[in-house]
Parts: C-alpha cells; structure tokens; sequence
C-alpha cells in the first residue's frame, strides 16, 4: 500500500470551536467575573432550554450522563433488591448506574439488525423484581419506544432512556428523552451536544421526579442544609451551562449535518461488501456514530489506520462479559446478538463539519481493502 498523507480524523472538535469558541469566550468569561459558579442562572436557564428542546416540562442538570442515569433510579426508588432491564451492547455507564444504585443489571439481547434493545425479549425477562427498563438509543438512533412503552404500561413498570447519544433524534415524532418517565443525557465532550468537561441532564415531565432528582443531585436537601434524602454532589458547574447554552442552539443544524454525512456514507457504501445498521421505521437518528460492520473488523481498521483514517469500535466486549458485571450470571453464549455485534461493529469518522471529501477518502480506502464493489 502506497503510505498516504491523507488524515480523516474521527471526530475533529477544533471545527467546531472554531464557530462557536469566540461567543463561548465572551460567556464563559462573563460566568468567570461574576463570581456565581454554582447553581445560578447559566445552570437554570439551560434546564429551561433543553427542557423545551426536548419537549419535556423539567431538566434537571447534573455533572454527567452517568449521575443523570444514577438519580433517575434513585428518584424512582429503585435500590437493592431490584432488576433493571437493559443492553449490553452499550457504553458500560448504563449497567453502572443500576449497580451504583445498589439494583441489578438484567441484560437483553439487541435486534441484530439496528443493535438496538429488541423489544421481543422483555416480557421473558420481567420479574416482580423488575423495577425499571433502561433502553439505550445506540450510535443516535431511537429504540423502539412504541412497544417498549406499551411493555412498561402493561406491567406497571417505568421506562428510562439512556439518551447519552441521542440529544435531537426522534421516534414518530417524539424526542428522544421525552418518551419514558425520565430521559438521561450527557454532554461529554464528544456527544452531540457536548461540554467544555463534563456534563449531563435529566428530563422529565413529572415535578415530582424532577424535585427528588434536584434533591439527590445537591446532597439531599430540599432547603439548605436540611438533608432530606442521602444525596450525592452531582451540580453542573456555571461555565459549562453557560457553554452548553451557546451550542444548543446550534446543534439542531449540526444533527442535520450528520444526517447528510450519513445519507452520503449510505449512498457510497452501498456497493461494498460491508454490513450496516439499519434505522427503523419511525426513527430519525441523530447519527452520534456512523457504524457499520465486517467480521474482518481488525483487518479494515488497520488498513483505515495505516491509510490516516481513524476509527473507533463502540463496543468490542459487551457489558455483560465486563469483568465486574460477570456476578450477574450471563455469560459468553447468553446474548448471541449483542456478541456477534460486539466482533463486527466499527465507527467510520463522523461529526458535524466533516467535509464530502473525506467521506470520499473513506469509501476510497474502504473500496481498497475490501475490494471493490460485490
Ligand atoms: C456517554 C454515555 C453515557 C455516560 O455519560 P457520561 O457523561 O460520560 O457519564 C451513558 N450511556 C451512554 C450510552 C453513553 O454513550
């Protein structure tokens, strides 16, 4: 192979501080000098805004996605002694907030063909244990909310989304977060909407919930200093709501860039030997990632690699077999979906200002090591 200059990052982040960076300077700085940097309104007025972005009447801001999964269990009243119903082809947080919530992790396969959670192994996996089912809108795609909701009302079992990939995405209709009776996001750098740092939400439409997980997130208390609940210090700093308000904004445009970058991968790749996650009916993604798969997965990446182009695989051990999840009792066999899955994915570079023309260097390579068209 002939050695190339050609770079393609996986996801470039200076682009896009290029177009924000001088406004966020201006706001950060403003946050700075006015010596409120906790629980002020940089922080109320994003949990106004993304509550409406949403569709949900309350967010409740914290300083992750994680403690944004962990007090959505807590403020459900979900602890030890309980089950919680989800994926293991996820970013290992999901399965860690039901543990840190002191519950236990029950894992379900994905539909092969959207590795998403498939609604058909639920009802088999309810328990009278079973306190919550914690879907995760994989890579930006919803779920499939329709029957996930319709399983929840029917056994009296709340839904929480793990919408860490998802800020924008939608299922008939319906943002994704705004659906169960909680919706959990994270603003780690490189999500859709992503902080300066860390950072996460919680949607709600329910002021019950979104006052217990307002407690929870500030030590418990509900009035200061008079702790009605154990509580923890999950606050989102000033300056990263005050960052998190210049981009949201914009990220209505930017998810639609994705798609764009998306629909021209979908185009190009159709003639080579590559499988691809399918988007279901009622599902706009968000295309937080843009996978696809081969069972010669190492062998494509390194040849991407060697090329200049990154790659990522998102996720190559499913939670399930993670050393400390492995107490939970579903081992190597137990969900044949999520490992074949697990082997196969790779993410090609995705993010908002990524140019045609390194979507073409990428199906060029690509065409190169698989060979041409099928
Ligand atoms: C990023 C992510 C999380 C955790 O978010 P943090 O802000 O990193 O704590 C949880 N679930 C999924 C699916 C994620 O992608």
């Amino acid at each position: 192979m002939v050695a190339s200059t050609t770079k393609v990052p996986f996801v470039d982040l200076n682009r896009q501080y290029d177009e924000v960076g001088a406004e966020i300077e201006e706001r950060v700085l403003a946050v700075l000098r006015s010596g409120r940097y906790i629980s002020g309104p940089e922080v109320s007025q994003l949990e106004d805004e993304f509550a409406k972005f949403c569709g949900a009447l309350f967010a409740v801001a914290v300083n992750s996605g994680t403690a944004a999964l962990h007090i959505a269990l807590l403020s459900l009243g979900i602890g030890p002694g309980d089950e919680v119903i989800t994926v293991a082809h996820t970013f290992v947080a999901t399965a860690e907030a039901i543990v840190a919530a002191g519950a236990r992790p029950v894992f379900v396969d994905i539909d092969p063909a959207t590795c998403n959670m498939d609604p058909k192994g639920i009802a088999a996996a309810i328990t009278p244990q079973t306190k919550a089912i914690l879907p995760v809108h994989l890579y930006g795609q919803p779920a499939q909310m329709d029957e996930i909701i319709a399983l929840g009302e029917r056994y009296a079992i709340p839904v929480i989304e793990d919408a860490c990939q998802a800020h924008g995405a939608t299922f008939a209709g319906h943002a994704a977060g705004s659906m169960g009776s909680i919706g959990c996001f994270s603003f780690y750098p490189s999500k859709n909407l992503g902080a300066a740092g860390e950072g996460g939400i919680a949607v709600t439409n329910s002021p019950e919930l979104a006052a217990r997980m307002r407690q929870l997130r500030d030590h418990g208390q509900a009035k200061r200093y008079h702790h009605e609940a154990m509580g923890y210090n999950y606050r989102l700093p000033e300056i990263q709501a005050a960052v998190l308000r210049v981009k949201l904004p914009r990220l209505a445009g930017w998810n639609a860039s994705r798609r764009a970058a998306a629909a021209s991968y979908d185009s190009l790749l159709a003639g080579l030997n590559l499988g691809t996650v399918a988007q279901a009916d009622k599902t706009s993604s968000v295309y937080h990632l843009y996978v696809v798969r081969t069972p010669q997965r190492e062998m494509v990446a390194k040849a991407l690699g060697q090329s200049g182009i990154a790659t990522g695989v998102h996720y190559p051990i499913p939670v399930h077999l993670q050393t400390p999840f492995r107490e939970y009792g579903q081992g190597e066999g137990s969900l044949p979906n999520t490992e074949a899955a697990a082997r196969e994915v790779l993410s090609l570079p995705m993010f908002p200002e990524i140019t045609q023309e390194e979507i073409s260097t990428v199906i060029e390579q690509l065409t190169a090591v698989l060979g041409g068209p099928r």
